[in-house]
């Protein structure tokens, strides 16, 4: 049977929007001295905004109207601004079929004319299409998040995104390192200057700041780490799904993060509040000691 006192640690750890998929969870974060974080929709807000767009051929509403057609398709915080963005414009989305989800880089469907996609630089390569247009390169040279939008091997255009980091993401790590927490890290898919422009606003340094990793690359690292200590990985989306599967205790972001997170995670964080997090892995210290 489960020890009363880890029964009232799940329970106070509940209250405070952290729930435990069960007591083996609660002694593992315990013992658990490195944390890994997805950037986007977790250490962020995840309540991006687009604030440029850059249309080559000048059809702004049409470039628009199609890129809303594309992340019409999508669940990532990227395609709900988009979407808000275009919709709040008056523009209706474009009709796109036949659309895959590309985890970490993007998304490809196809309308009348053929096929089409949206995503990073890594799916303008593999799309074999050019973004060293001045304008795009200009895009490119800022701090936020670019979307390119492509018609086979040709950039239509793209967007930039704007994404902030959680008021409560800063004091969160710092309480996490007030407990002893050795290594806090952040592995993020998205590009390396706005992964160290949300990094140094919350007291991570370049050494601990990954960016422009793949969905496996998530992993990998995860793997690296857990060779050198007990590692927590928390993470919102679908494409952090596996590293949450490998990390000694997974945590999901509840309210906002992806079923495909939460199913692979041992914890769902259902508060926004970051701090809680950091209140529960002091509580399951806490807790371990007691039972001991
Ligand atoms: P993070 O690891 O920070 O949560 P993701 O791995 O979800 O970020 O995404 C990595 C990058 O892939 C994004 O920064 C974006 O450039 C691109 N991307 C992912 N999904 C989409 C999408 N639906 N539309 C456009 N770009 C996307
Ligand atoms: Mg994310």
């Amino acid at each position: 049977s489960v020890p009363a006192a880890i029964l009232s640690a799940l329970s106070a750890a509940a209250r405070g929007g952290v729930l435990f998929k069960g007591g083996g969870a609660l002694e593992t974060l315990a013992e658990v001295d490195i944390f890994a974080f997805d950037k986007t929709g977790t250490l962020t807000t995840g309540r991006a905004e687009m604030t440029e767009i850059v249309a080559l051929d000048g059809d702004e509403a049409g470039f628009l109207s199609l890129l809303a057609g594309l992340e019409a398709h999508s669940e990532h915080h990227i395609a709900a601004a988009i979407r808000r963005e275009v919709a709040s414009r008056g523009l209706d989305p474009a009709q796109v079929a036949d659309v895959n989800a590309r985890p970490g880089i993007g998304i490809e469907g196809s309308d009348a004319l053929g096929p089409v996609w949206a995503g990073n630089a890594y799916l303008a390569e593999d799309m074999k299409a050019a973004t060293d247009h001045p304008a795009l390169q200009a895009l490119a040279d800022g701090a936020n998040t670019v979307v390119y939008l492509g018609r086979g091997a040709t950039v239509l255009g793209a967007v930039s995104v704007a994404d902030e980091a959680r008021a409560s993401s800063a004091g969160a790590i710092a309480a996490l390192r007030d407990s002893g927490v050795r290594r806090i890290v952040m592995m993020t898919g998205d590009r390396r200057s706005v992964a160290l422009r949300i990094g140094a606003r919350l007291g991570l340094g370049p050494e601990e700041t990954h960016a422009e990793m793949l969905p496996q690359d998530k992993v990998r690292a995860v793997g690296e780490l857990a060779a050198t200590g007990r590692v927590a990985f928390v993470g919102d989306g679908v494409n952090d799904a596996a590293a949450l599967a490998r990390a000694d205790v997974g945590i999901a972001m509840g309210a906002a993060g992806s079923e495909v997170a939460l199913q692979a995670a041992d914890v769902a964080l259902l508060s926004e509040d970051m701090e809680r997090l950091a209140d529960a892995h002091r509580l399951s210290r806490r807790t371990s000691r007691v039972i001991r």
